[in-house]
């Protein structure tokens, strides 16, 4: 059975082109002008944007938090991916510490298989740093992991300085690639505290307690390790204009650092966390916190400039009864923001209808790059022969409003509450099979991807 997606313009990261899209089996067949449909259906695509399906290199489903576990599991949020035009999602393995890498990967994998709607894989979080983690990290490439995550705040997952800098050089030599959540702890805490004894504790406290400086702090103390190890390094959830800076000096020494920003910080500012409202603000709570104008307008500048590799969602979501476990006191509210579903929607509608980015821009950073990045180029991120038949359809004269009434994601709020779109996901494919169709989300089942090294 044969799909023939005809007369739409066909997104790369180098333009558009008016062409047809042959999906037979899972695979892309052909893509070419007038291609003969055979035996098969016929869409017509007209007026629409083809683009490869998302990749959301960063997402928390099903993860304990702070006592609690976060709304969206990996049914939930891959439907919601997959309503949003996300076909894969790569989501973050923790082993608990002191257990090896691989105890990590079994539970994940449990927690994803025969549920996960849209493919998926792994990273793997170190947590913790031994002998046996060290040669885990070669066997976790034979699993098809081929990226990590470290920690530079929250005691529980930080490894310590020589550690750091002992597993970038392994990942350098194993040929994995490491992202790094950066925020100065220690300095953190201190704020953390005065806070407290200044009876500050009201939401307002968290973005004056997690400041810019701070990231951009860690941001250039991991790029000096990272120099020393000559190792490449993501910088995840980049969030504001100095850490962005710290990246251009680290480029200018002539060093791979790879940036990820998220939809939150290109659209929202630090202004909700002073809602009187205290829900309303604990809802906007996640690390690193929302920043200034200022910030939002650097992070647009460095994406239409090409500095930011990728856009991905951290999402990391949960219900107002769960945010309201930190009433009065802003350090227990579980961190983090609904966001999986509304990527692609928010970066066209903010990007290429405001005509900061052009499609070829939001097509690298959703799709080529993450894929190049992660391991899984060409079989995810582009449309060509011999891909996955993974395709977003996306209407661009379609007009919508973003509501928690109107969303898979299984929380009861959204952050982008009543903003318009420009254009809406009309079709989505996974492997050769109709997912998603004007927001309705058919059975689909998930494929574990086994990547490879990063070819970014
Ligand atoms: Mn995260």
């Amino acid at each position: 059975m044969s799909i023939l997606l005809r007369g739409g313009d066909v997104v790369s990261g180098r333009g558009a082109e008016r062409l047809d899209v042959l999906l037979e089996g899972e695979k892309i067949a052909a893509v070419g002008a007038d291609l003969g449909a055979g035996e098969g259906e016929v869409v017509d695509c007209t007026g629409k944007l083809l683009f490869p399906g998302f990749i959301d290199g960063h997402t928390h489903f099903d993860l304990e938090v702070g006592g609690t576990i976060t709304a969206d599991d990996f049914a939930t949020g891959s439907r919601a991916a997959l309503r949003g035009g996300t076909t894969t999602v790569i989501d973050f393995a923790a082993p608990d510490k002191g257990e090896p890498l691989a105890a990590g990967l079994a539970r994940w994998r449990e927690k994803a298989v025969g549920k996960c709607a849209c493919d998926y894989g792994f990273h793997m979080t170190i947590d913790d740093w031994n002998e046996g983690i060290c040669r885990e990290i070669g066997e976790m490439a034979e699993e098809g992991i081929t990226s990590f995550k470290m920690y530079m705040t929250y005691p529980a997952m930080m490894i310590g300085e020589g550690e750091m800098y002992r597993a970038l050089l392994r990942l350098k030599e194993a040929g994995g690639v490491a992202g790094v959540h950066c925020e100065n702890d220690g300095v953190i805490r201190e704020l953390v505290r005065a806070a407290r004894a200044a009876g500050r504790m009201s939401p307002g406290s968290h973005p004056r307690t997690r400041p810019a400086p701070l990231e951009a702090e860690a941001v250039g103390h991991l790029l000096r390790l990272a120099q020393l190890a000559d190792a490449p390094v993501i910088i995840v959830h980049l969030s504001c204009r100095e850490s962005m800076e710290e990246v251009r000096a680290a480029r200018r020494r002539g060093q791979r650092v790879y940036v990820e920003t998220c939809p939150h910080y290109l659209l929202l500012e630090d202004g909700g966390y002073d809602d009187p409202d205290y829900m309303a603000a604990a809802k906007l709570v996640c690390a690193p916190p929302l920043r200034k104008a200022e910030d939002r307008a650097a992070l647009w500048a460095a994406l239409a400039g090409g500095e930011i590799d990728t856009v991905a969602t951290d999402h990391c979501s949960f219900t107002t009864a769960q945010k309201r476990a930190g009433r009065y006191d802003f350090t227990k509210i579980p961190g983090g923001l609904p966001g999986v579903e509304h990527r692609g929607v928010l970066l066209y509608t903010h990007g290429v209808a405001a005509g900061r980015i052009t499609p070829a821009d939001m097509c690298r950073v959703l799709c080529e790059n993450p894929a190049k990045l992660y391991g899984c180029w060409p079989r995810k991120g582009c449309i060509a022969p011999g891909g996955d038949g993974d395709i977003v359809v996306y209407d661009p004269a379609a007009r919508g409003v973003i509501t928690a009434a109107d969303q898979a994601q299984n929380t009861d709020y959204t952050p982008y509450e009543g903003m318009e779109t420009a254009g809406a996901v009309a079709r989505v494919y996974l492997r050769g099979r109709l997912a998603a169709d004007r927001g309705r989300v058919l059975e689909t089942q998930g494929q574990f991807i086994r990547r490879g090294p990063c070819a970014l």
